[in-house]
């Protein structure tokens, strides 16, 4: 056995009479196989037939019971893709009986988190799909904590990054690939299954064009108590103390190349009088590049995984993101949408090449580096003629392949003219003051008092107290929006107030029931709640 499991003792029998006994236990979270997470005890693999098995027994449990849906088309998602038909979760059913007649089953003692990795090759991926997912589902169940043990069954070997993942849980991940040397029959005592999708802001175009998830659902706050996490982790320290601006050029070093980059380093160093360096993942360790970037005032970059490091770049920094030609910058936005998450606090600009005389192309590459050699005459002069690759589907469109894989000479004025529309000085981590956006409760006591003129004028007179929390607060801008509807009207009429209390006259009318709702505003977009409907009667 060539991987130790666990320091853990386990008493093997009383845990194998358990499992004969009590079987599988199974409790889930979420109503759709994209966001269900599942809790098993006694969840069994058998490493033969590379499936999950689950054992009835007097005792099981299997909520939700979903009989034959659990296979339409999946029980979940055992990645954060949603909905990726390679990435399933599913497991067979037997009698605990049928026990007796298999291999010995092999206890692991450790809770474990069983999910797939995406994209282990790919940073992007790695952050967006897995770390981030994952360091959030050990954040959901309390015994997911750092003595619990990754299980990844993608299938991949460990790839590129794995010291990444490895600082997830002071326990080795194991591989797909390594459980056959644990044994034939593996029983996971406590496991979850599946990866919260909570913190994905990105969705890759397999079922329509790539771009931001419809409804994302995490801010700046939660990336950076997730980067806090990961420098702590790789021994770097937040210099907060640390004087000197400067900018970084994180660059590629084998293909969708910056052809110019002395000449840019050189430019942006004279233009924002800043120190400007030049990383690449081929020549640094991560922990140098993550302490670089961590204290940049700009990171400049071609489109690409790399990127993604700007999770880890100071409040109050600047993302400029590279395109190479034909490359529309609003049709692929991983980068942008994290910049511009509320909270990241990130200024995003992106630049294009628009000059096809600054563009190198690879026609001949392999088709998977952009080459286009293998697609007939007509379609290949199609796409060199192209100004713009049009919206397509993941993962394989060459005339996409073709253009990413461009390498680029940036024309250096028109860089600088977009970056300075938005950096008008200095770029930098602004010592910002903390603008939390915090929302205002109900306004309270809510009243109204009315006044009959004859028999076609009509006041109402309405006031309010403010929102609780607005007395430990300190806003800027308080305002209220009072909706006057007259009962059984589909319309309203709007007014934005600044006084708790307004005397309403324009198109009251006498002996009319009104419903009032009344919000507060703080500092002109944060609408809180609404209060209970007021009725009043003139
Ligand atoms: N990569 C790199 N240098 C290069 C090319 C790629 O470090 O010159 C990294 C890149 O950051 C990513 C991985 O290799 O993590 C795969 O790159 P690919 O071009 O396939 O993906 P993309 O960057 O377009 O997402």
């Amino acid at each position: 056995q060539s991987q130790e499991l666990s320091q853990v003792q386990i008493d093997y029998h009383a845990a194998l009479q358990a499992l004969v006994e009590d079987g599988t236990r199974m409790v889930c979270t979420g109503r759709m196989h994209t966001d269900r997470i599942c809790r098993f005890e006694s969840l069994c693999y058998s490493t033969e037939a590379e499936e999950f098995v689950y054992f009835h027994s007097n005792s099981s449990v299997m909520l939700p019971n979903l009989g034959s849906r659990r296979f339409q088309p999946a029980l979940l998602d055992l990645s954060s893709v949603e909905d990726h038909n390679t990435q399933y979760f599913n497991f067979v059913e037997l009698p605990a009986a049928a026990l007796k007649f298999m291999p010995k089953p092999v206890f692991v003692p450790d809770v474990a988190l069983i999910a797939n990795r995406f994209n282990p090759d790919n940073l992007m991926h790695v952050f967006h799909d897995d770390l981030l997912p994952i360091y959030y589902t050990m954040q959901q169940f309390s015994d997911l904590d750092l003595e619990a043990r990754l299980f990844f069954m993608e299938g991949w070997s460990e790839g590129v990054h794995f010291d990444l993942y490895k600082l997830l849980s002071n326990k080795q991940p194991l591989l797909r690939e390594q459980l056959k040397t644990l044994g034939r029959l593996l029983c996971f005592t406590k496991s979850y299954v599946g990866l919260s999708k909570i913190t994905t802001w990105y969705q890759y175009g397999f079922v329509q064009p790539q771009g931001p998830k419809a409804n994302i659902l995490v801010s700046g706050n939660e990336i950076r108590q997730f980067t806090k996490f990961m420098m702590q982790k790789l021994n770097v320290s937040l210099e907060e103390s640390s004087s000197e601006e400067y900018i970084v050029v994180f660059s590629r070093t084998i293909n969708r190349l910056i052809l110019n980059e002395a000449e840019l380093i050189l430019a942006l160093a004279q233009e924002f009088q800043m120190k400007t360096i030049t990383v690449s993942l081929e020549e640094h360790s991560f922990s140098d590049i993550v302490r670089l970037i961590s204290n940049a005032s700009m990171l400049v970059s071609m489109h690409g995984a790399q990127l993604v490091m700007s999770l880890f770049l100071p409040r109050g920094a600047t993302v400029v993101e590279l395109f190479p030609y034909a490359i529309n910058p609003e049709h692929y936005t991983p980068y942008k949408t994290l910049a511009t998450l509320p909270g990241m606090d990130l200024q995003y600009i992106a630049w294009q090449n628009t000059d096809r005389e600054d563009t190198i192309t690879y026609p001949d590459r392999p088709w998977d580096q952009g080459g286009i050699a293998h697609l007939d005459k007509t379609e290949q002069e199609r796409i060199i003629k192209s100004t713009e690759v049009p919206r397509h589907l993941c993962c394989r469109n060459p005339e996409w392949l073709f253009r990413a894989y461009q390498d680029t000479k940036v024309n250096i004025p028109s860089l600088i003219h977009v970056i300075r529309q938005t950096v008008k000085s200095k770029p930098g981590p602004k010592k910002q003051k903390w603008s939390g956006s915090l929302y205002p409760g109900k306004v309270r006591d809510a009243k109204c008092q009315a006044s009959v003129q004859g028999t076609s004028e009509a006041k109402l007179a309405v006031s309010w107290q403010i929102p609780w929390n607005l007395k430990y607060l300190k806003v800027r801008e308080v305002k209220y929006e009072v909706w006057i509807q007259e009962q059984g009207e589909n319309t309203y009429m709007p007014y934005i107030l600044s006084h708790q209390n307004h005397t309403f006259s324009e198109n009251i009318k006498p002996f009319t029931i009104y419903l009032v709702w009344i919000r507060c505003i703080f500092n002109k977009n944060l609408l809180g709640p609404f209060a209970d409907v007021l009725l009043c009667s003139t």
